[in-house]
């Protein structure tokens, strides 16, 4: 007698080819969960469409028996939202992938969804353009879970969150339906704006398949300085300064508070201190000049000037491509470190800039009992409002009080997830951003296209 999963597996073998669908131990540990590392699962079966078509087909066939299906992009993702639960099917995207065109005039680029967001700013760059979403991860995320997550990253002050980078989107939902929304001009005000359903709502509506990407100018150079400042107040006065004398070419305002930076210097720079003394606050400034002469003039004068009135307690500027290099790596290091912190936990909240430091102070306080002698180390992207916090836990089984310290101090003022999404572990926390009324819309929404909940499901909501 056949079974139904014996039914189901022949025939999504028969749509997407014998190498289009693995089981058993030929699918690999690394579909087995994302980088949190958190629950790894394999999953029942793995499928690999290479075409839109291929997506659509697998999932029709899975929807009529209501098998529920995880997406996969890079699996770089910092939710648990790529990670199979038990009895999940894997579509991954990865053979789902290339850039189909890119179209100089109109600064547009056509790109399959599993393309990784490296390849894609190299063929940005080779075109003389640029495609400025930049993230840590960028040599193994795709677009697909870029956009699915609604990624921000370091340039997020200067060209917005992925969001903001795409104009056209094609996706296929859960019953198998292709939505081709592929729109290629910045203006089109024709009804509701589709694409911004699938953005950011973490595969739980739709497989995205390809997109249409908006390009920048390509600047001549990246100016960088890192700058230590002795208090809050002036990390908050740099901002408001940089932001009038730079405006639009201000591309990275970074921050690192000394606690992380003191970390992170010790571990990934070889040789002597970056500035003699400690100060309370790092940044990470960049500027994206188009006339680097008279740029850096502009910036080293305007620097020196805030050095002798005390606007800053030290700065060094990059000479050269691998000073900047230098100057980034200590804040490019977290995804890298937070490995080698025990019972690690990171966090990604946003909220106005004029309530963080009542924020950390009473987070720091209340933290205190649970973590490790590190304490709760702080970075962030400050000009975004958002902040990255890392802490290793002394009991790994108190997870739970340090999130809920975190995230119920965020209620009615910022977000429990400023850019690495929801997914299934911050989902118990979506009620400290979101209102009952918007959770119950997006659950409407959720029913409208998923009606057998077999997307993603237990992500988000
Ligand atoms: C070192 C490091 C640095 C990082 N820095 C940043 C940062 O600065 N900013 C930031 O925002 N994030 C950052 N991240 C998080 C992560 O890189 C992003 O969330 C990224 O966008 C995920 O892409 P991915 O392809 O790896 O997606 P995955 O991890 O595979 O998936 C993420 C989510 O998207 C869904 N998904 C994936 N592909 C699709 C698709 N085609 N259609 C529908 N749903 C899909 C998955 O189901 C899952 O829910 C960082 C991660 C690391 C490891």
């Amino acid at each position: 007698m056949t079974s139904l999963n014996d039914t189901l597996r022949s025939a999504l073998e028969h749509a997407l080819g014998l190498d289009g669908v693995m089981a058993g131990d030929a699918i690999g540990s690394k579909y087995h969960v994302d980088w949190t590392g958190k629950a790894p699962c394999r999953p029942a079966l793995l499928l690999r469409p290479r075409s839109t078509e291929g997506v659509a087909h697998a999932l029709r066939l899975c929807h009529e028996v209501s098998q529920p299906v995880v997406i996969q992009g890079g699996l770089t993702g910092l939710a648990g939202g790529a990670t199979p639960r038990l009895g999940e099917y894997a579509l991954t995207l990865e053979r789902l992938t290339g850039i189909e065109a890119i179209d100089v005039d109109s600064a547009t680029m056509t790109v399959c969804a599993g393309t990784t967001l490296s390849a894609i700013q190299d063929a940005a760059a080779q075109a003389g353009l640029q495609f400025p979403l930049d993230l840590g991860a960028r040599g193994s995320c795709t677009i697909g879970g870029n956009l699915a997550t609604n990624a921000g990253g370091n340039r997020v002050i200067r060209y917005g969150m992925a969001r903001d980078l795409v104009l056209g989107l094609e996706a296929v939902l859960a019953d198998g339906t292709i939505v081709s929304s592929m729109n290629t001009v910045i203006k089109n005000n024709t009804g509701y704006d589709l694409k911004n359903l699938f953005i950011g709502s973490e595969g739980t509506l739709g497989v995205i398949t390809r997109a249409v990407l908006r390009l920048h100018a390509a600047p001549k150079e990246r100016l960088t300085a890192l700058v230590a400042l002795a208090s809050f107040a002036h990390l908050v006065q740099l901002l408001r300064r940089a932001r009038a004398e730079f405006g639009a070419s201000l591309g990275s305002f970074e921050v690192m508070w000394s606690n992380y930076y003191e970390f992170a210097a010790a571990r990934v720079l070889s040789g002597p201190r970056q500035f003699e003394a400690q100060h309370p606050f790092y940044v990470v400034m960049e500027i994206e000049s188009l006339s680097p002469a008279a740029d850096r003039d502009k910036l080293e004068t305007w620097l020196a000037a805030a050095l002798d009135e005390g606007a800053l307690a030290d700065v060094i500027i990059g000479a050269s491509l691998a000073d900047s290099a230098r100057l980034w790596r200590v804040r490019d290091a977290a995804g890298e470190l937070i490995p080698s912190i025990s019972n690690p936990v990171s966090y990604d909240i946003s909220l106005p800039i004029g309530m963080m430091q009542e924020y950390l102070m009473q987070v720091q306080r209340r933290a205190a009992p649970l973590v490790n002698d590190l304490g709760v180390l702080i970075f962030g992207h400050i000009g975004d409002g958002n902040l990255h916090l890392v802490a290793g836990l002394e009991d790994s089984a108190r997870a739970e009080e340090l999130d809920e310290i975190i995230y119920s101090a965020l209620a009615g003022a910022g977000s429990v997830s400023a850019e690495h999404g929801i997914g299934t572990l911050k989902r118990a926390y979506l009620k400290y951003t979101r209102t009952p009324m918007e959770i119950a819309l997006m659950r409407q929404i959720k029913t409208t296209l998923d009606p057998c909940n077999i997307l993603n499901p237990g992500r988000v909501l």
